[in-house]
């Protein structure tokens, strides 16, 4: 089991290898998605395992679980034994908890592919709320499951618009694109 202090990976420096920057990628999308989706019950998010045995990528998703403050969040993978915990998340840059109750309308689930819930946790400029969304998203046996209402939609999709028409990268680009017209035809399907 990895026992991960947050803190060790906030901050790495310049010269960090690879493997140990992936490693806190992950380390910090569990934390996202943990404090994202409800806290007390554990559940499949659609974070793909890092795992890679005989070298195929690990089939499984991360199972997540939150329960308070000061617990540590735990994980595991819902294929292989990996698993772990990590402590001190709390008020770090990947805490995703609310701040305070709204009242949330109804939400549509949409089922989207894993490339898409892959291109989503990727943006850079979403606010909070949205970055809520998206790493609240679920593993389902088609893909993904995004639950949002029709607002939500709406504000994601305009952020994956503003964020492709100032992309350099066209591989990137092109990623942007493929999600901006899968929500685009989830919110059209669902109206
Ligand atoms: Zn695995």
């Amino acid at each position: 089991m990895l026992v991960t202090d947050l803190h060790h990976l906030i901050d790495l420096p310049q010269d960090t290898p690879g493997p140990a920057r992936r490693l806190a990628e992950h380390l910090s999308n569990i934390v996202k998605a943990a404090t994202a989706g409800d806290a007390g019950t554990a559940w499949e998010s659609a974070l793909p395992c890092r795992r890679r045995p005989a070298n195929r990528a690990c089939p499984g998703r991360m199972i997540v679980l939150h329960t308070e403050p000061r617990a540590p969040i735990r994980w595991r993978c819902s294929a292989c034994d990996d698993a772990g915990v990590i402590s001190n998340w709390e008020d770090s840059a990947f805490d995703l908890r609310r701040r305070q109750l709204t009242v949330a309308g109804a939400a549509n689930e949409i089922v989207i592919p894993n490339e898409v819930a892959a291109a989503l946790r990727d943006l850079r400029l979403l606010d909070t709320e949205c970055e809520r969304l998206v790493f609240r998203v679920r593993a389902h046996h088609n893909g993904a499951v995004l639950a949002a209402t029709d607002d939500d939609l709406d504000e994601l999709i305009g952020s994956v618009a503003a964020e492709a028409n100032h992309e350099p990268n066209r591989r990137r680009r092109q990623r942007l694109d493929a999600a901006f017209d899968a929500l685009n035809d989830a919110a059209a399907d669902g109206r």
